[in-house]
């Protein structure tokens, strides 16, 4: 368990920064299932839940590191890129059935503070995502991957170039996010970061898990983070 700071108090918050993935869209939950059947005819015993606890919120460098190291872990030897571009297409067949997180435009277009994306999805991947899910408008133009800055998430430097980007200080940012991997590069950047569980991937324990890695306070949808927000 991280120590925590001290807690702002909502009204101070001059901007709110938004993770994308498993926030804004439901990207995490597509697939899920044709991921893990595809990974279990790989040898991997892994869950849904355990494929979310393992894999979310990194960088598509980072991920494939460690899907390569957990591989090697179990086979002895290095996955083929076949391996790879088999787990990405079984992943884009889903793509069309993307959607936002429910609730998410309604509360976007109501906030009036300043506000961003800081993603681990690159550029190209997360536009494409914001446009069809008609969000990208809402936030246009502080939409911010981590493919503009050194490193990844659990790094802060994407959650503090958002920042930047928008001329508020981290401290006086609130972060939202659903992944361990970003809760811990928000608290890295200084900010306040609550753990979000409005996406379908978030299974029992979830909210306990961001919480161990640094979230100040769990909200489980769109509904509740406008409550507290207000
Ligand atoms: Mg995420």
């Amino acid at each position: 368990m991280v120590k925590k700071s001290i807690v702002v108090a909502t009204s101070e918050f001059e901007a709110v920064i938004f993770d994308c993935d498993g926030v804004l869209v439901d990207s995490e939950i597509l697939g899920l299932d044709a991921s893990t059947a595809y990974l279990r005819d790989h040898g991997f015993d892994w869950s849904p839940a355990d494929l979310v606890r393992l894999f979310t919120g990194f960088r598509d460098d980072v991920f494939a590191e460690r899907l390569t190291k957990a591989y090697r872990d179990l086979h002895g030897v290095d996955p083929n890129t076949d391996f790879f571009s088999g787990l990405v297409e079984t992943r884009r067949s889903r793509r069309h059935l993307l959607a936002p997180v429910p609730g998410a435009r309604a509360a976007i277009a109501a906030m009036r503070t300043p506000k961003a994306v800081a993603s681990s999805s690159r550029t190209e991947f997360l536009v494409g995502k914001m446009k069809r899910t008609g969000l990208y408008d809402l936030f246009d133009p502080h939409v911010y991957s981590a493919d503009q800055v050194a490193h990844g998430k659990p790094a802060p430097d994407i959650f503090l170039y958002a920042a930047e980007k928008i001329g508020v200080a981290p401290e006086q940012c609130l972060a939202i996010e659903d992944s361990e991997n970003g809760v811990k590069a928000a608290y890295a950047a200084g900010m306040t970061v609550w753990g979000f569980l409005g996406g379908g991937h978030c299974f029992e324990g979830h909210g306990a898990r961001l919480t161990a890695a640094g979230a100040h306070k769990v909200v489980k949808d769109f509904k509740a983070l406008g409550v507290a927000l207000s």
